[in-house]
């Protein structure tokens, strides 16, 4: 049995958006090289998701404070020594936020760009 309990609805239209350990979850199918990521569904709203969607606040035991105060610093330039020391949290803890973040950051610029309008005046210069 699956341990969905971490996760919540992604789809902001659905009443059960955002709400961990619903019941409304159940795991549809898997996909990755070795399988290991899954794919979930909601009942309540149908949606489906992958099970890696979301933040990189959506794994992690932090303050969601701490959580961006380190990101905050990686985004900067500091190195996962230096953000742990200047945050307090865990320099473990932060290499995994990087690499979250880092996968994040890929999704989303993909997603954006995906959906982005061609902007009508041209590149920027
Ligand atoms: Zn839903």
């Amino acid at each position: 049995m699956d341990d969905l309990s971490r996760f919540c609805c992604l789809n902001s239209a659905c009443p059960e958006h955002g709400k961990r350990g619903g019941g409304n979850l159940t795991v549809t199918g898997r996909y990755g090289h070795d399988k290991s990521r899954r794919m979930l569904r909601c009942s309540a709203c149908k949606a489906r998701f992958s099970e890696r969607k979301g933040t990189p606040l959506f794994d992690s035991r932090l303050p969601p404070g701490k959580v961006e105060s380190a990101l905050e610093h990686i985004a900067e330039g500091c190195g996962v020594r230096q953000t742990g020391r200047l945050c307090k949290v865990n320099r473990g803890t932060v290499g995994r936020l990087s690499k979250l973040a880092g996968e994040h950051a890929r999704h989303l610029h993909d997603e954006l760009v995906g959906l982005s309008p061609p902007d009508a005046r041209g590149p920027v210069r």
